[in-house]
């Protein structure tokens, strides 16, 4: 997945958790037009648990509800990693100053005395999806490389703990490659630093195009990248660095055109990843190994190792 593929265009879910039926159906009619999913919840422990399974774009809260009322379900959002950056629009029939205090010293970005005017109520749900919207971007945007528009090492980290742990407990395929650049510095040295910056941006569009959805593209450093690539044996892994240390060989470029650029590719995966037990920092040593393997063999070529022991059919490298 490159972070460019990662925008969707489905509907918000705005979930509204109150305990009155009569709300839920006013709302339901009024909204209805809204380019929004609305989800209900009839009490505050429903709500916290739908809130944290579909993490809704926005929250329209009650706070007088029975058992959990709204402060404790805006304090359990607030409280979770997860759903804390939803933003919450209190729906009250509580006029009091100090309620409204409270809901916005819990983190509520917004706060709308019943009975409410439905007018403002749509123009507030929708000022409450634009804040979700300039959150996630500003969220992604933390997470991407400026050069290359590929994830950047902060995200890698986070997601191959992920893939890997998911390996671990479902036994799921796995493979990661990495990608260094043949004698980088020289192109540097000899056509200059934006030139440099040309071809890593040159490989980065390569590994966006022949890459799936599925895989995660990243930059790792200077002038490595990373793919995780999630659901592949290392045998398809292959396939895939080969399309594209060709086409990278392949390319033109209008600054240097008489110079091809090459890279070397490490790749390690497993086929099964059931019976592999081994951790994250070793896997990727094992990456670096076979990343300097294929530098130490003569560049321009893939090295790859499947831990679950099976033999891997390397293409033909011409
Ligand atoms: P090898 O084939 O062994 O990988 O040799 P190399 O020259 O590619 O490797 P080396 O590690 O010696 O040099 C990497 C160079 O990449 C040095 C560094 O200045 C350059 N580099 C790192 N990041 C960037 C960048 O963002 N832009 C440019 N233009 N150069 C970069
Ligand atoms: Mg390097
Ligand atoms: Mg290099």
């Amino acid at each position: 997945m490159n972070p460019s593929a990662h925008e969707t265009n489905e509907e918000p879910i705005v979930l509204l958790i109150d305990d009155s039926i009569d709300v839920h159906r006013l709302l339901a009619a009024r909204l209805r037009n809204e380019p929004l999913v609305l989800m209900s919840a009839e009490s505050g422990a429903e709500g916290l648990r739908l809130a944290r399974e579909l993490i809704p774009a926005t929250v329209l809260l009650d706070l007088d509800m029975p058992e959990v009322d709204g402060f404790e379900v805006l304090r359990g959002l607030k409280d979770d990693p997860a759903t804390a950056d939803i933003p919450v629009v209190v729906l009250s029939g509580l006029t009091a100053s100090q309620d409204k205090v409270t809901a916005f010293d819990l983190g509520a970005i917004d706060y709308i005395t019943k009975p409410f005017d439905i007018t403002e109520l749509r123009v507030r749900v929708r000022s409450a999806l634009r804040m979700h919207n300039l959150v996630q971007m500003l969220a992604q945007r933390a997470q991407i490389d400026g050069l290359s528009g590929l994830w950047n090492r902060a995200y890698f980290d986070h997601r191959w703990e992920e893939e890997t742990a998911a390996v671990a407990r479902h036994g799921r395929p796995l493979t990661i490659a990495l990608i260094d650049l043949d004698h980088f510095k020289s192109i540097n040295d000899t056509y200059g630093h934006p030139a440099g910056d040309t071809v890593i941006q040159g490989l980065a569009a390569i590994v966006g195009e022949e890459t799936r959805a599925s895989d995660i593209c990243c930059r790792y450093g200077g002038e490595e990248f990373a793919i995780i690539m999630p659901d592949t044996a290392p045998t398809d892994g292959v396939m895939l660095c080969e399309r594209i240390r060709q086409s990278l060989k392949a390319k033109q470029w209008a600054r240097h055109p008489n110079r091809q650029v090459t890279g070397s590719f490490g790749v390690v995966g497993v086929s099964e990843g059931g019976n592999v037990n081994i951790s994250k920092e070793e896997w990727l040593e094992k990456v670096d190994q076979n990343l300097y393997k294929a530098k130490k063999n003569g560049r321009d070529r893939v090295e790859v190792t499947d831990l679950s022991g099976a033999p891997v059919r390397l293409a033909d490298t011409g």
